[in-house]
Formats: C-alpha cells, structure tokens, sequence
C-alpha cells in the first residue's frame, strides 16, 4: 500500500512550498489509493517556534488537505512527533556504533573550528569531518576503548557521527530527477545523534520513514544532495529492500525566475507566501495569509496543484477530486517553476463566479454588519450574482457593491460632462415619475418603462444609458442596469434620479 508523508519542521509559519510538497503528496497517496501520514520534524529544539504547529494544522485543514494519521489523529505508527521519540533513535544509533557504521567523536568546538583552519591553510576546498580527516580527530576510531568509555561516563559531551566509507559511488534512481550520482567523498561524516541527546534530521528522517512505513519521499528538490546520505543510512541499517522511493519537487522560484522563492519575498513583492495570516511571536510582525487575503480554498489548491505539476493538455480549471485522479509524478517537471500571482488572482475569479450566490452573500453580509447596514440574505444574494463576474476577492463586494445600499454622493466626471444635457434629465425625470407607478417593479418592466418613456421624447436608448446609470450608481460601468434597478427598488431609484437632476 502506498503511503507518504510530509515531515514539516515547526521553526516558523507553514509557507507556500511546503503547502505545495503537502498537496503533491497528498495527491499520489489519494491518486494510488494509499496514505497520506504527517510527521512533525522538531528535533532541533533551538528553532522550536510556538505556534507553528496548530498552523500547520490549520493550513492543511483550511486548503482540504486531509491526513490519515497524524498527531492529531495518530494511528499505529505514533508517536507522530519525532521530539517524542528519543528513544527509537537512540537505539538505532546504537546499532550503526555496534556494527562499525557509526561512531562517538569528542571534539570541542574549537577543535573543530582548529581543523578547518588548517585544511583552510593546506587549500583543501571542502574542509569536511570525513574518511581523512577523521583519523586526527578525537573519536572512538583513534582513542582506545578505555578511553571512550571513561569520557562518556564522566558525563563528557559527544556526538555519534556516520562513518562514510571513502570510495564508493552512490546511486539513487529519483522519480522526477532519473538516477543521480554522487561520489562518497563528497559527503561528510553526518551528525546522527548530537550532544543533548537529540537525532538529526538524517537519521529521525530515515529511522522514522523505515517505521512508519513510507514508501515514497516526496519532497523539495533542497534535500536531494541529502539523499544519497540517507541512502547510505538505508543500507546500513539493513533497510535496502524496503528503501522508499524519492521524487524531489522542482523548486518554486521567484517571479521573475531569479532564484528560490523566500519567505521574506511576499513582503517585498506585495503577495502572500504563506497560506494563513501569521504574526511572528518574538517581533510581533504580521504577515498576510492567502485565506485572509479571500482566496477560496479550491482555487488556492488549483494554483498551487500547477506549480510544478500540469496535465500535459490545455485544461487548467481542477477540483480537489479531479487533480486525485490525473495526478502523476511523471507529469511533474524538473525545471524550477516561477511563482505568478496574478495566475493565483485569476484562479480565484474563476472560482469566485462559479459559487453560490447565498454562499458568496456570506462575505457581503459581514461587511455590511461592520457598516451598521442591515440587508437581507435575499438582497445580498442578488447583490453577489451581479457582482461576482467583476470581482478577484470576496472583500470586494462591499467596495464595488456600496451603491446598491447607500445612494451615490459623486457622479462619474467624464459621463456627466458628455451625457448629461438638458433633455436627457427631462427624459429621467419623466422616467423616475412613471416607475413610480408601476405596480410590481422589476428589471423587466423597468426597460419597457424606459423604452416608452424614451418613445415619448423621441429619444434612443443609447441617449440616456449612462446617463441614467451614474445617476442610480455613481459610476459610468458596471453590472446590468435593469437588474440594478430591481434590486434598489422603484423608490429608491426615482429618488435617486430625482437627486442627480437637481
Ligand atoms: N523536516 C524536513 C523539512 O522541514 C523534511 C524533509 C523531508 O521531507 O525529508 O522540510
């Protein structure tokens, strides 16, 4: 059976690359039938931040991500937070010491700040703890066994570091990348366990993906030069056989292709990078959120499904259902895909006009409370219908929509000074004067009034439309004047006439 994971570490707010990493994985376990597990990666307890995992959790829900197993929901593979599985760790460091994979090294600080200055000073470009270096090291590969057993039990500090054999080619066969090829040497010595206990990333990542089960790692292509370490680790823990397989997600790159897209470029670009607003506990910033700035979910996960991915046709409008269904990793690319917000903008107007009336109302009706304005549902519906084509975001509503619940206290410039003469406002008069009358007033019979008032003065439509529409709404354009009209009602918009005539 299939089953992925994310693995996010909690060391600051969730941003749109891992969303993305979340989908895509959610997606091939949904795609094959499989699981869809998430693992909270926070060994590295320096970087803990407070709140980020419930934001996480609320990002994914928000976005219709939904996990099988999790700490949240945990199912038999717990516990699903890696600082609440010391232990496990331990014991497979353990094993990799025993079997002479791994070993305890003792070197302070400065003794390893010392070596790199002399392989600085020797020209060596990469001045790594490996196969060479180690062997002047303070380690239980150059000490004595009486040695290493007194320094750990008069309690000093050490690490267990991986030994990486010197010669050897290492192999991996990514989904997305094909085989990728890496020479020994170049890895160093990795930290697998540190000095208070805690694992490291490569080995929790790989003891945890072993136990949990995992069969694929899907993830961001900036843990590929890892992969080939956490392959060796698969071998010497004797896991070769179950090895998950790895797809690395191209990169998300900045809009104008220029790099990795940062947290910080959302700021700076006028755009979100992160799914929910979030306000940094230590410096009290805020930063603005793709659910707070009216993004809909599903358009959200539309845009984010083709970062990366894409259906190899022209079709670009993808329910949550739909993308489970053609979801594939042959079809997601290697090449770095530039982030665009206005494809973001554009998802959420399709998806805006496509919604409900009464459920788009929703987002008018909290703003007009905030106003002090009273509506009914009915009204703000209708409100919504003629508005939707004509908005990217729900906030909008209330901004574009403010006329049909407070009456214009400016008139479009441009079309008084072409369209307002003398007989056009003899024409509205007249106008505003038989709608009155008119028993069941609708958009219908609000134009056939219209056309025989029209009729009367010897005028054409095209004379007074606009005429006729700023002095109802302010405003030279907008959505169906007739439609407009019946939702103001015939009081109001012979008043409202009757003003603009003045
Ligand atoms: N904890 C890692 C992260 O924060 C997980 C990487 C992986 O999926 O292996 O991205």
């Amino acid at each position: 059976k299939v089953r992925v994971r994310f693995a996010p570490s909690p060391t600051g707010p969730l941003h749109i690359g891992g969303v993305r990493t979340a989908l895509f994985n959610y997606l091939f376990a949904k795609h094959h039938g499989g699981d869809f597990l998430l693992r909270i990666e926070d060994t590295d307890r320096t970087r803990f931040v407070p709140g980020a995992e419930e934001y996480i959790k609320e990002s994914l829900e928000w976005a219709g991500i939904f996990t099988d197993e999790s700490p949240w929901n945990p199912g038999e593979c717990g516990p699903y937070r890696q600082s609440e599985r010391k232990d496990i760790y331990m014991q497979y460091a353990q094993r990799l010491i025993d079997e002479g994979n791994a070993y305890y090294a003792f070197d302070t600080s400065e003794e390893l700040e010392e070596m790199r200055e002399r392989l600085k000073a020797a020209n060596v470009a990469n001045q790594q703890y490996n196969s060479i270096t180690r062997m002047q090291m303070k380690n239980s590969l150059t000490l004595s066994e009486e040695e290493v057993k007194e320094r750990i039990a008069s309690g000093e500090p050490y690490v267990i570091r991986l030994k990486v054999p010197r010669k050897e080619e290492i192999r991996l066969n990514d989904m997305v990348r094909g085989w990728v090829m890496v020479h020994a040497h170049t890895i160093d010595d990795k930290i697998l366990m540190k000095s208070d206990g805690m694992p490291t990333y490569h080995l929790a990542n790989v003891v945890d993906d072993h136990l949990m089960k995992i069969t694929h790692v899907i993830r961001g292509e900036e843990w590929l030069p890892s992969a080939p370490l956490h392959v060796l680790l698969y071998r010497f823990l004797g896991w070769e056989d179950t090895m998950p397989q790895f797809a690395h997600l191209p990169l998300l790159l900045k809009p104008d292709g220029n790099g990795k897209l940062s947290k910080r470029d959302g700021d700076r670009l006028g755009f979100s990078v992160f799914p929910l607003e979030w306000t940094d506990p230590t410096t009290g910033d805020k930063s603005s959120g793709y659910k707070q700035d009216g993004f809909l979910p599903d358009a959200f996960i539309n845009f984010l499904a083709f970062l990366g991915w894409a259906p190899g046709t022209t079709e670009e409008i993808f329910s949550m259902d739909e993308l489970i269904e053609r979801f594939t990793i042959e079809r997601v690319g290697k090449a770095g895909t530039k982030f665009d917000f206005d494809k973001a903008k554009w998802y959420n107007q399709q998806y805006l006009k496509e919604k409900d009336d009464n459920e788009l109302a929703q987002y008018l009706l909290e703003d007009l409370k905030a106003e002090g304005i009273e509506c009914s549902q009915e009204k703000a519906a209708k409100v919504a219908n003629q508005l939707k084509e004509r908005v990217t975001f729900p906030n909008e509503f209330w901004p574009k929509g403010k006329f049909y619940f407070v009456a214009p206290d400016s008139y479009d410039e441009k079309v008084v000074r072409k369209k307002w003469k003398p007989e056009v406002a003899a024409a509205l008069g007249d106008y505003a004067n038989a709608i009155r009358g008119i028993e069941e007033f609708n958009a219908e019979n609000a134009h056939t009034q219209l056309n025989d008032t029209l009729a009367a003065h010897d005028m054409k439509i095209g004379q007074v439309m606009q005429a006729l529409r700023v002095a109802v709404s302010g405003v030279g354009n907008g959505p169906d004047l007739m439609i407009m009209q019946e939702i103001l009602g015939k009081e109001e918009v012979a008043s409202r006439i009757e003003t603009a005539i003045e």
